[in-house]
């Protein structure tokens, strides 16, 4: 290795050798530090380490060395061994306790003869020695062999310090850049756990009711296609069951939506309580619910489901310290073959349940194809009822009231006909429930009552006029002031308006109802009680409201003459009406037989085909000629 390959370094890269100092850029001089008492020899050793390159301090002793090393840095030391005032070998050793051979090295300059000298300052740490007198060219290898190490040494040190202080950083980095991953993993983690919450929520609420917690229409629409599938497959049979709370409005109406919502909870409890854990329950809107069931005994399961759960809803609910009862209306429609469409399924158990509710209260109906033709039946139907009234498609007929004791005509019921250019000359049985559930039986009624207000009041003084009420006609406000305006627009005494309310009337909402009566009579307007024994029909009602006449039933007089029972009510109804003051008015007499039983029961007023069936208004003029009452 020459010399030269070892000179020291002026660039950073450790392993690239530098040029010599010599010729290249002075950018770092090495430091050299001459320790020797004696000036000339100083003198020559840093001339020519000068002219190499090299800057050179001076000291003239051991002590003013150590002084020297501890205020400037060197990169290297030349210590004579023999020096006055401190040997050579004590200031090697001083400066070994503070400065490391890399650090600083030291070079002793020894005398050729004292070998010892030479072993005993590479023991105390000296990096190298020369002989006096110095070769300079041996003393200038040395010199630089040594600070060419240290450089290098301190190359690999500074590289490492960057390097350390690079891995430190990049460590750092990546911690950071991995926390900041990890957090963003963490935000990650968190949206997409709120997404499927908030997917959970939208499914939730889309598939199942609030309330209740029971599944909805749309869940329920779903399982019933999936249990088609199964059905299909493996065949077996799917019944549909559609239950109605009976009364739940009034309930809601008089005790208040909480009460309602909790009776809800209470019956969506009690009917999950009662069906199978196969069975899938359903909240389908208001007091309406739904339970599919599937397995292979249907119609039988579906039969056996649906009364039960018409018993048990009619057990009391106790909510909210309120004693409920209600009933439970039922619709079933069953699926035993491959060819349902589940859309036609839910229908058919609709229209069952229509036809359950109609039937009366707390029973149970299963789907027949005549419902659904019914329906559309309907449906058609309604569509011109719609216009029937701005059409002038209805009619009033009139049949006649006959005073028993006189046998005179004693007034008129009002019949409703509506003639319809499709549909001929409809009966009211027909159109009058329709026009009640769709909301036209206010003012087709009000009609009723002006134009049998204005019929009436061409008639002689001493005939009245009697026209029917829908109970449904109580919810409208239009009703007194409507009674009001027919009376003076035709001015028509009120004793001679007579208006004919059902039973219905004192069931629902009886205390409103009574008094909206209340206000009807104070007008002067007389009310007669009809179909009395058909319904409730309590005689209790009787005593609830004075009403100046009862009719009494087709039904029982029908078959007055052949049925002991019959008679025994028609009797049981006049005893009490003639007690309290009240008219009766026998419906239906077709027969001689049926005249003179109701008449010898105590009957005042019979109407029926025996008499006249109703006729048109144009006819009336000649009945009452006929029996000399025009
Ligand atoms: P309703 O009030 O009981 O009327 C008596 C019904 O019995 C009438 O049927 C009448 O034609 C029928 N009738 C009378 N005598 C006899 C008889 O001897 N034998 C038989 N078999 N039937 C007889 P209609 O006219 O078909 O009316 C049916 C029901 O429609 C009425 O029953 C009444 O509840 C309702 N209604 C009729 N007009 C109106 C109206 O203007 N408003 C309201 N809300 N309902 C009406
Ligand atoms: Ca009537
Ligand atoms: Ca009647």
């Amino acid at each position: 290795m020459s010399a030269a390959a070892l000179a020291p370094h002026t660039d950073t890269s450790v392993l690239a050798p530098g040029p010599d100092p010599a010729d290249a850029p002075m950018a770092a001089r090495p430091r050299l530090l001459i320790v020797d008492d004696i000036a000339d020899n100083r003198a020559v050793l840093a001339r020519r380490f000068e002219r190499r390159g090299f800057e050179i301090t001076e000291a003239d002793g051991g002590h003013r060395a150590i002084e020297l090393i501890a205020q400037q840095a060197f990169d290297l030391v030349l210590l004579d061994v023999m020096m006055p005032d401190i040997d050579g070998m004590d200031v090697l050793r001083r400066l070994r306790e503070h400065h490391s051979a890399v650090s600083l090295p030291i070079i002793m300059v020894t005398a050729k003869s004292q070998s010892e000298d030479v072993v005993k300052a590479l023991e105390l740490g000296a990096n190298d020695y020369v002989t006096k007198p110095v070769d300079f060219a041996v003393a200038l290898a040395r010199v630089n062999t040594q600070i060419g190490r240290k450089r290098a040494e301190e190359e690999v040190r500074l590289a490492n310090e960057a390097l350390r202080k690079m891995n430190e950083e990049l460590e750092e980095r990546v911690a950071e850049r991995t926390a900041s991953l990890a957090s963003a993993n963490d935000r990650l983690r968190l949206e997409i756990e709120h997404r499927r919450q908030s997917e959970e929520k939208v499914h939730y609420l889309a598939h199942f009711d609030a309330l209740t917690g029971l599944g909805n229409r749309v869940l329920l629409r779903q399982q019933l296609e999936e249990a088609l599938v199964r059905v299909r497959r493996n065949g077996g049979a799917i019944g549909v069951i559609f239950l109605d709370l009976d009364g739940f409005k009034i309930v809601n109406d008089t005790l208040g939506h909480s009460v309602g919502d909790a009776l809800l909870k209470a019956v969506a409890a009690r009917l999950q309580e009662n069906v199978r854990d196969t069975d899938k329950t359903a909240r389908l809107g208001g007091d309406e619910f739904a339970v599919l069931q599937s397995g292979d005994s249907q119609p039988r399961s579906a039969d056996a489901l649906a009364s039960r759960l018409v018993a048990v809803m009619s057990e009391p609910f106790f909510v909210d310290g309120h004693q409920l009862n209600l009933s439970v209306s039922a619709g079933i429609a069953v699926m035993l073959g491959n060819d349902a469409d589940p859309e036609q399924l839910l229908k058919n158990a609709d229209l069952a349940l229509y036809r359950a509710k109609a039937d009366g209260r707390g029973t149970f109906r299963f789907f027949e194809p005549e419902m659904d033709a019914l329906a559309q039946a309907r449906r058609s139907m309604e569509v011109e009822l719609r216009g029937a009234l701005t059409r002038r498609e209805f009619e009033l007929h009139y049949q006649p009231l006959i005073n028993l004791h006189t046998r005179r005509i004693a007034g008129f019921e009002a019949l409703l006909r509506w003639s319809n250019a499709t549909r001929g000359l409809v009966s009211p049985a027909q159109f009058i429930p329709l026009a009640e559930e769709l909301g036209f039986i206010a003012p087709i009624g009000e009609w009723a009552i002006r134009q049998a207000c204005e019929h009436a009041a061409g008639w002689p003084q001493d005939i009245k006029v009697a026209v029917n009420l829908s109970p449904v006609q109580f919810r409208s406000p239009s009703l007194v002031p409507a009674i009001v305006q027919a009376l003076s627009a035709s001015g028509l005494p009120p004793s001679r308006l007579e208006l004919e309310i059902t039973e219905s009337v004192l069931l629902d909402d009886s205390d409103r109802n009574l008094a909206i009566l209340r206000q009807i009579r104070d007008l002067g307007v007389r009310i007669a009680m009809d179909d009395f024994g058909t319904g409730y029909s309590s005689l209790s009602y009787l005593r609830r409201f004075h009403f100046e006449k009862v009719k009494i039933d087709r039904s029982f007089v029908s078959d007055v003459a052949q049925n002991a029972e019959s008679r025994a009510i028609v009797r049981a109804i006049t005893g009490m009406c003639n007690n309290l003051g009240m008219a009766t008015t026998a419906e239906g007499v077709e027969t001689a037989e049926q005249l003179s039983c109701i008449a010898s029961e105590g009957c005042t007023e019979a109407q029926g085909y025996y008499f006249s069936p109703p006729k048109p208004f144009a006819d009336i003029g000649a009945l009452l000629a006929r029996s000399g009452q025009a």
